[in-house]
């Protein structure tokens, strides 16, 4: 992609074609990002695109309330045709027209996670308008925390800061928590159309510099406080028992806003990188029948893991998260501690419609850079 294409959405709508990419949803993780991955190049591009095999290896496929939310939400900011589109279908037809900036509310109507809906939408809000004062906002109803998605923190502390590197800004607030089965969390976002700096470099995330910090913070919902100070001793605990400084390790208990019940916790680990601060988080939720002292134990095992298992700075999710962002800005270079099928099956789907190249290149056994060439 050209540096003036990726600084114009007029650009890419320009360049509409009416060919449709036709696309095997069952392709590599064969998951939903397929379908999010695809409608957010397709409202980019102005490339048409249908789905099939929607999700078929799933114990449940087809498109699911969440997924669905995303092709509507979809439609309603490129006003895009559709068609074939329902709950449980197995592939559906998608045309973009142009990609408005506004204040959109989406409620998924489920538990779903509004961190996935959201990251639909947000590369085709970014390159709406060039006119840097046509912020949008886009408030959703649905799951905040989430299994198997990132959560709202996560977004909030580790994918939020990663996009501000890329010189992407957005702002996330998680206005009520939602856990499965009620939902009913609310998250509102901000989005500031991106325009890339003529002298912006590539990002170059490669080397871990000194731990700066490790903050560990526990959220209940509607339950008792004690559960999230029990992971918070616990978690810091074991990481005390590595020989880890003292002084490195915060901690934080919550409570939060909300219906329905839940409880949370995450390690945000940061490291120097050059003249920047990289953060990574780790998130577990609670789980019935499993002690806090567990979740903490388990919440301490992962940040075990990234701090001595790697010298990575990315981790496994923020990994496939990082890629589309990455080849719409410019492009850059980090390194990851594992490449995961999430991760390919991105690398492969954003080459179906951008001419960039993604590469990994195994350093020894415990790390890959990824590259993302422009
Ligand atoms: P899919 O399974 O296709 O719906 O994609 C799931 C997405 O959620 C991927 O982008 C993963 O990186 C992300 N994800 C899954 N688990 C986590 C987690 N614990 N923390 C952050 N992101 C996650």
């Amino acid at each position: 992609m050209s540096k003036q294409s990726a600084n114009n959405a007029n650009a890419y709508t320009a360049s509409t074609k009416s060919v449709t990419l036709k696309i095997d949803g069952s392709t590599g993780e064969g998951g939903g990002q397929i379908i999010r991955t695809a409608l957010s190049l397709s409202m980019l591009t102005g490339i048409p695109i249908e789905i099939f095999n929607i999700r078929a290896g799933r114990a449940k496929p087809g498109l699911m309330r969440q997924h669905l939310m995303c092709v509507q939400a979809s439609q309603q900011i490129s006003n895009a045709s559709v068609s074939g589109a329902v709950l449980g279908s197995s592939s559906f037809h998608f045309v973009p027209s142009t990609i408005k900036s506004g204040d959109y509310h989406f409620g998924i109507g489920s538990a779903g996670s509004t961190s996935l809906v959201l990251q639909t939408l947000l590369p085709a809000l970014f390159f709406a308008n060039t006119d840097q004062s046509a912020h949008s906002t886009v408030t959703i109803k649905g799951g905040t925390h989430n299994p198997l998605a990132p959560t709202t923190d996560f977004l909030q502390q580790a994918f939020v800061p990663a996009l501000a590197k890329l010189g992407i800004q957005v702002d996330i607030e998680c206005v009520q928590a939602g856990f499965a089965p009620i939902g009913g969390g609310l998250i509102k976002t901000t989005i500031t159309p991106f325009m890339r700096r003529a002298d912006s470099k590539p990002l170059h995330l490669t080397e871990r510099g000194a731990l700066t910090n490790i903050a560990l913070v526990a959220s209940v919902l509607n339950l008792e406080y004690d559960i999230g100070k029990r992971e918070l001793t616990s978690a810091k605990a074991v990481l005390l028992e590595t020989g880890m400084d003292d002084t490195l390790i915060t901690t934080q208990a919550n409570k939060l806003d909300g219906i329905g019940e839940g409880n949370t916790c995450y390690a945000q680990v940061t490291h120097e990188c050059g003249d920047h601060l990289h953060h990574e988080i780790f998130t577990l939720l609670g789980e019935k029948r499993t002690s806090a002292e567990k979740i903490g134990y388990r919440l301490a095992g992962l940040v075990k893991r990234y701090l001595f298992k790697t010298d990575a700075l990315v981790d496994e999710y923020l990994t496939d998260q990082l890629l589309l962002p990455l080849a719409l800005s410019g492009g850059g270079e980090f390194t990851a501690r594992i490449i995961s099928q999430h991760t390919e099956t991105q690398a492969w789907l954003i080459k179906q419609f951008l001419p960039v190249d993604i590469k990994f290149e195994a350093i020894g056994d415990q790390k890959t850079l990824v590259r993302v060439i422009c």
